[in-house]
């Protein structure tokens, strides 16, 4: 029977598993990217001469209610171009998978902005430890402060009232007919009673009953 699931298929593309453990309520999974070589950021050389390695330990996305914890064994390069400042360098990966010196994965902080713009630093907290993913409410409005608002799109259609506002010539000739409208109903009332009394116009009257 074929394999319809690979693990490697659940971890962000470029990585392939190397082992998974249990810790706690959570998952840990250790991944390597699956890249022989890395591109040098100073000069752009690609490189295969492994330096160092070290872990990297990354939130990611949960897995069947669970919270992930991914390890990541990157790699230093050494840069052998001739005329590069860099002699060692860190491995980087595609920004829209891991971004450097990030500590949770590009798809995973995809949705904490989301949830971060929906419902604020505190609810969007609460959600998303519902949700299992392991965010306090100050990281959501951090990460909300670093992706910067959505774009703003200038209106293509605006009511006329929106525009009567913005006319200062126009939004006064406009209060000026409501404050006569009010004084004709003022003046109705008064010849109706014939007291003189009623000088409060009809609009007032409802609301202060
Ligand atoms: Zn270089």
């Amino acid at each position: 029977m074929r394999q319809a699931l690979r693990p490697s298929a659940l971890v962000p593309r470029g990585f392939v598993v190397d082992g998974t453990s249990s810790d706690g309520p959570g998952l840990v999974i250790a991944v390597r990217p699956v890249s022989r070589t890395s591109k040098c950021p100073g000069c752009g050389t690609n490189s295969e001469r492994v330096h160092s390695r070290y872990c990297r330990r990354l939130a990611d996305l949960p897995l069947a209610g669970r919270p992930v914890r991914l390890v990541v064994v990157a790699r230093r390069f050494h840069c052998d171009a001739v005329l590069c400042g860099r002699r060692i360098f860190v491995e980087r990966f595609d920004l829209d998978v891991l971004a450097p010196w990030a500590r949770r994965t590009a798809r995973l902080d995809h949705i904490v902005h989301h949830l971060g713009l929906a419902l604020g630093g505190r609810p969007a907290a609460s959600f998303a430890r519902r949700l299992m993913l392991p965010v306090s409410n100050d990281t959501l409005l951090r990460v909300v402060r670093r992706h910067g608002s959505p774009r703003f799109v200038p209106p293509t259609v605006v009511g006329i009232d929106d525009w009567v506002a913005t006319q200062p010539a126009l939004r006064d000739d406009r209060v000026r007919s409501r404050a006569a409208q009010d004084n004709r109903v003022a003046a109705g009332s008064r010849t109706r009673n014939g007291t003189g009394l009623a000088l409060r116009p009809a609009a007032n009257q409802g609301r202060r009953a």
